[in-house]
């Protein structure tokens, strides 16, 4: 039924084994994204108001995706040996060219003319979607149409979906976030290049993608992938490191590569673009995913500021309040000394602080508070305005009082 093109055809991926699918680049920054990830959920652990959060939003996340796959289950159609049958066969090719034992349930949706395909996963089950105008431009048995199902496989051996939801705190962050889940789609157009077995096809997929199904197919490939070179500055850099997917431009380039195994030279990108994207946080511009991404930073921010600033607060109190009992107990002792000395009180403070006296200058309480005394029968009772009277400061100073003299 769909005639498998031989495999030394001169537009089959020569460099790509199973083994090399996945790019490099998307483990090393996995390793980044997960230690990012690890870092924000023991942060929200920390913080119970940040665990609270953290299941609110991974309730709802849970509810739309329920809703998402009942609506496939029970609107979109179901495709399968007596639904559809060539595009079954094409998926069941794509999953034994892959190892894929598990075939995920694959469903058409009527889009509206949108050009789409995507996998979800839902209570462990895998699901792909293709929208209805894509399936007419591909065709159902075509190796294009091979190529998109193997890259949305491709999303599911690499567990993407999974990944999307633990990680989620870690892509969120700006320039990382959106530099690994593009490493993702370089990864899962290999997936597609090696399951169609055919680059062209592949190639020819994104220009329908790029420029519609009417002359997406007649496209002029090399000019369209030129663009990704010659098209360049600071707003292409900054588009493209706050992307979540590598430009179309550039996954032909990369495609087309792929036919004599090449690596392809990354064009620079303007250094500022790399500062500007710092403030715009991972997501797709125009999906409401910056501010969304930006909304949770501050809440992220926001958490860490609540565990550090009570913590900091607390330091300095108990710094202030030592302080503030030494003056306590310095002044206490004046008075006594000035007490026993004239054989009266001291009438004002000026009587023991100063030049020459007890308390060589008038000590200032850290909390800006301002001391008040009174002569008890045990003796002279100090009181800061601001931290009030500590007991076991004026225990303390008699005992030293008592002790010393
Ligand atoms: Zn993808």
């Amino acid at each position: 039924m769909t005639p498998q093109p031989p495999p030394l055809a001169p537009t089959a991926p020569v460099g790509l084994t199973p083994a090399n699918l996945t790019v490099p680049k998307e483990a090393s920054r996995f390793v980044i994204v997960l230690i990012l990830s690890i870092l924000v959920w023991l942060a929200l652990a920390v913080t119970m108001i940040g665990l609270f959060y953290a299941v609110i939003f991974g309730f709802f996340l849970w509810l739309g995706n329920g809703l998402l796959t009942a609506y496939l289950r029970a609107e979109a159609v179901r495709v399968g040996p007596e639904q559809l049958p060539e595009l079954d066969a094409s998926l069941r090719d794509v999953c034994q060219k892959l190892g894929v034992r598990d075939v995920p349930a694959l469903y058409v949706l009527q889009s509206g003319g949108l050009l789409n395909a995507f996998a979800t996963r839902f209570a462990g089950r895998d699901f792909v979607v293709v929208y209805s105008d894509f399936l007419e431009a591909l065709g159902p048995a075509s190796p294009e149409m091979r190529f998109i199902l193997g890259h949305e496989l491709g999303h599911i051996q690499s567990r993407h979906i999974l990944k999307q939801i633990f990680l989620a705190p870690g892509l969120f962050f700006p320039l990382i976030g959106p530099a690994y889940r593009r490493a993702w789609e370089t990864s899962c157009d290999r997936f597609g290049a090696y399951a169609a077995q055919d680059v062209n096809a592949a190639v020819r997929a994104m220009l329908v993608l790029s420029g519609g199904r009417e002359h997406g197919p007649q496209l002029n490939a090399a000019a369209f992938a030129s663009q990704h070179a010659s098209e360049r500055g600071f707003f292409v850099s900054l588009h493209e490191l706050t992307s979540t997917y590598p430009t179309l431009s550039r996954r032909v380039t990369e495609l087309m590569a792929l036919t004599d195994d090449r690596a392809i030279r990354s064009p620079g990108r303007n250094p500022f673009a790399y500062f500007f994207a710092l403030f715009l946080p991972g997501g797709n511009v125009g999906q409401g995913g910056p501010l969304a991404s930006l909304l949770l930073i501050v809440v992220i921010i926001g958490l860490l500021a609540a565990m550090a600033i009570p913590a900091f607060e607390k330091v300095r109190q108990r710094s202030q309040a030592i302080a503030c009992v030494n003056n306590q107990r310095q002044l206490a002792a004046a008075l006594d000394q000035y007490q026993l000395e004239e054989g009266k009180g001291a009438d004002a403070w000026s009587d023991v602080t100063g030049a020459g006296k007890f308390v060589p200058a008038m000590p200032v309480c850290p909390a800006g508070g301002t001391y008040n005394a009174t002569y008890e029968d045990k003796g002279a009772r100090v009181i800061c305005t601001v931290a009030g009277h500590d007991p076991t400061s004026v225990a303390a100073a008699r005992g030293a009082r008592s002790g010393g003299k």
